[in-house]
């Protein structure tokens, strides 16, 4: 068989991988437990049958994008989507970062901010967090000087802790890839923002060298859609628009995308829900054999005390709870997560639990 020899910088790394199993209640990608409203998807249905489909769609996504300014209270012109946020990550470092140039992360965080780097040819610099998984300030300032990247992530909350970023660190961080000789971005993934109370778009300015990234996947229930979305300075925008591929948002996308936005009241009150459920899930583990991360967002991590955290995840898989197992990830031993989902979901994760933990 012939074979050819992929790029050389990319013969050691491993693909991603997030096992879909089938199980009754499903706990392991940070989804929404429920769908979209269904006057949603009547409307959507009704506009996808007036599609020109011989056409290409609009390439500029000129409606969605005035639809999420509309909704952030910014010009149409801060606003670049994509197929995902894990897209808009890619085309981001595509434009600002890629051969000869250097990423920062602060791990453990969501891995593909790694892994898309190194798909496009860039250096990754990875810097420890503290054992309780908080940003290590001191030690994320100095890579910064030491590395001088083009690219610095954060991610609030955190993927995979929950961990809301305090403010000020995110301050720290802008403020020291601003001062560098040459400034470098810093890009932060609120992936999960409307979990939490704080949201750093209001540092957004267009001097300032900061975006947000942000998802339909979670909030907005519509992971099958994957739609995401940035936010920041026009002449970051516009220079996103010259390297993303022509017409890379399908007309179904658009239409999608630009519907959910009248929807916002049923978003907000399916952020409360799964809020609550949240911390009525905190509250159990509280009781339990378990030492657990503060979350800002729909998911908790969690160490059982005393017991294998594989063993616990297969425990749980063996009463039909699939959850996700960080256990082998470097810097989580023995953790797992789990998403918050319907309250009948929650009550079976939790009993499982119960009957697993010693
Ligand atoms: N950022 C973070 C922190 C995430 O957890 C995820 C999804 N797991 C993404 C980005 C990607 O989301 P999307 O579905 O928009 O590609």
């Amino acid at each position: 068989m012939t074979r050819v020899p992929v790029r050389d910088d990319l013969r050691a790394l491993e693909g991603y991988h997030s096992p879909q199993v089938d199980v009754r209640v499903r706990l392991n990608t940070n989804e929404s437990p429920v769908e979209p409203p269904a006057a949603w998807r009547d409307a959507f249905a009704a506009e996808m049958s007036r599609v020109e489909w011989h056409r290409y769609p609009d390439r500029a996504a000129t409606a969605l994008r005035a639809g999420i300014a509309e909704v952030h209270g910014v010009a149409p012109e801060q606003v670049f989507a994509a197929n995902g946020s894990n897209e808009v990550l890619q085309t981001i470092l595509l434009t600002f970062a890629g051969p000869g140039r250097t990423v920062c992360t602060f791990e453990p965080t969501y891995q593909l901010h790694a892994h898309i780097a190194r798909l496009t040819g860039v250096r990754v610099s990875e810097t420890d967090r503290s054992p309780d998984f908080t940003l290590d300030l001191p030690a994320a300032l100095a890579a910064i000087e030491r590395e001088q990247p083009s690219v610095t992530f954060l991610c609030s909350p955190n993927n995979p802790t929950g961990l809301v970023e305090p403010p000020a660190n995110v301050r720290a961080v802008l403020q020291a890839v601003t001062s560098l000789p040459t400034p470098g971005l810093l890009v932060v993934d609120e992936a999960y923002a409307q979990f939490a109370g704080w949201s750093a778009l209001e540092l957004l300015d267009e001097d300032t060298p900061v975006v947000v990234s942000r998802t339909f996947s979670k909030t907005w229930s519509m992971a099958g859609t994957r739609l995401g979305y940035v936010i920041g300075p026009r002449w970051f925008v516009s220079e996103l628009d010259k390297v993303i591929l022509p017409y890379h948002l399908d007309a179904a996308k658009q239409i999608a995308g630009r519907l959910a936005l009248r929807f916002v009241g049923e978003m907000e009150e399916r952020v409360q829900m799964i809020v609550a459920e949240r911390e009525r899930i905190v509250r159990a583990l509280d009781a339990l054999p378990v030492d657990q991360v503060p979350s800002g967002a729909n998911f908790v991590l969690f160490r059982p005390r005393g017991v294998p955290g594989r063993k616990v995840w297969q425990g749980l898989l063996d009463r039909s709870v699939l959850v996700r197992d960080c256990s082998s990830w470097p810097r989580l031993d023995d953790c797992l997560r789990v998403t918050v989902g319907t309250p009948d979901e929650n009550d079976a994760f939790l009993a499982a639990l119960q009957e697993v933990l010693p």
